[in-house]
């Protein structure tokens, strides 16, 4: 039966009580009403959400995810870990690439995503040949999305340079380089994959690897309305490099020369003077956050208070997949902005100034535009894409509905999502993935392969 009668569900509006939710064979929402008669015979749930969007995503890094916590001799950094992912992403197979695909979409879905955009830029062969289907590493990931049911939004990533002013790619890039062509190439190879569970855009690496030309190129060559993104300013050296190379900072540099309107995802625009902030929000861009990544290679935090006063756009992603949950990212944007100005509630704004609320309902918005997919919301014409919470949990026992998004977001480590509903296809239920055996059992060969082959994980 396609149909869910919800007594809480959160609507774009806000909380709703008896909401009746119906979805056709195709997965699209065809009826969201609010105060309904309880129909017969339909099932029931306590309270709703709309699926999280996860706006950025390198699908293989999840492999890697607590494997680099080790200090080396000098002080680590993202460039000393960035060497131990290159040794890494030098072996893996495209069958691997799948198995490893699978595994994390089976977990993002458990988490409570029902989206990802997958920034795709392992493309050729360990030799750095291209396979004899341009497509074959993304035409996996794409596989593994419909294996598992995840909402996918394929990003093949231009990368033609080591580093600003053209560099040559290093022999370890060699998997990753790409020119226009390449791109455009494999985005129209990925056409026939395109509907309502995917779509497919693209994204230049950064300014280190793609020239301010090359994007320019590849924002016109792409077809009108197909999301862009692009690693803006992750790093201080990033910054450095950008204003020693072309006298401007890099959101600056992007902003100055290329159109950037509402098609364009910056992610990790972490390190920002306020002229930038204000282009970005004006812009209409999304700016990309991966707190826990983020964290994780000590980048920086964004500004977000700042952000979200001028009326920023923004989404949050998993990154290299050292969290595969939502309510971590949301609970350490929030943390992190907290721990900086020694003060509670950031993230809100006047019209609402629930923090859980603010925060779910912002990054649903602003992830499902750097998504480009009608998704992010509970409305008619939308995909089909809800998580049932867990009613009986203590934790949203007898709750005020205003709170369980606070509680949801900031109370405890057990997860609260129970069952998902994707594309209107139940892929979760009581907590499990309907295909989370078989999935993990082909990640499990893989790794064991990948650890024979490799130094990583030993
Ligand atoms: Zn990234």
């Amino acid at each position: 039966m396609r149909a869910l009668f919800v007594r809480h569900a959160l609507l774009p509006e806000g909380w709703r009580r008896d909401v009746l939710l119906e979805w056709d064979a195709y997965g699209d929402l065809t009826r969201v009403e609010a105060e309904a008669a309880a129909p017969l015979g339909v099932a029931r749930a306590d309270y709703v959400l709309p699926g999280m969007v996860n706006l950025h995503s390198h699908a293989f890094q999840r492999a890697l995810g607590g494997l680099t916590e080790r200090a080396g001799e000098g002080p680590d950094s993202f460039w000393t870990w960035r060497d131990l992912m290159y040794r890494f992403a030098a072996r893996i197979t495209p069958e691997q690439i799948e198995a490893i695909a699978a595994q994390l979409f089976v977990e993002c879905l458990r988490h409570g995503y029902t989206s990802l955009c997958e920034f795709h830029y392992l493309q050729r062969g360990p030799d750095g040949q291209a396979y004899a289907r341009p497509a074959e590493t993304a035409e996996r990931v794409a596989a593994a999305g419909h294996a598992t049911g995840m909402g996918l939004t394929l990003l093949p990533v231009l990368y033609s340079h080591a580093g600003f002013g053209e560099q040559p790619l290093r022999p370890e890039q060699r998997r990753f380089r790409t020119n226009v062509d390449d791109i455009l190439g494999i985005a129209e190879a990925l056409q026939p994959l395109r509907g309502g569970q995917l779509e497919v855009g693209a994204a230049p690496h950064s300014l280190r690897a793609a020239t301010i030309g090359q994007v320019r190129e590849l924002a016109s060559g792409l077809p009108a309305g197909r999301p862009l993104h692009i690693h803006i300013a992750e790093q201080q050296a990033e910054v450095e490099q950008s204003i020693a190379f072309s006298g401007r900072r890099p959101v600056q540099n992007l902003m100055e020369q290329v159109e950037v309107d509402a098609r364009w995802c910056l992610v990790h625009a972490t390190h920002l003077d306020d002229a930038e902030v204000q282009a970005i929000a004006r812009s209409g861009a999304v700016a990309g956050l991966c707190p826990t990544t983020e964290a994780n290679l000590g980048d920086g935090l964004f500004p977000l208070q700042r952000f979200i006063a001028l009326g920023g756009r923004f989404g949050i992603g998993s990154d290299s997949h050292v969290s595969q949950s939502p309510v971590e990212e949301l609970r350490w944007l929030e943390y992190g902005q907290r721990l900086v100005h020694q003060r509670r509630n950031v993230a809100f704004t006047n019209e609402q100034r629930d923090v859980g609320q603010y925060l779910w309902q912002a990054a649903l918005r602003g992830g499902a535009q750097a998504a480009g997919r009608k998704v992010g919301a509970l409305r008619e014409g939308l995909r089909a894409d809800l998580l049932v919470l867990d009613g009986s949990h203590p934790n949203l026992d007898g709750v005020a509905e205003a709170d369980v998004l606070g509680r949801f977001l900031f109370c405890g480590n057990d997860n609260l999502v129970r069952d998902v509903l994707c594309g209107g296809r139940w892929v979760v239920q009581g907590g499990r993935h309907v295909a989370q055996d078989a999935v993990t059992q082909r990640y499990r060969q893989a790794m064991i392969e990948l650890r024979d082959s490799s130094e990583v994980g030993q």
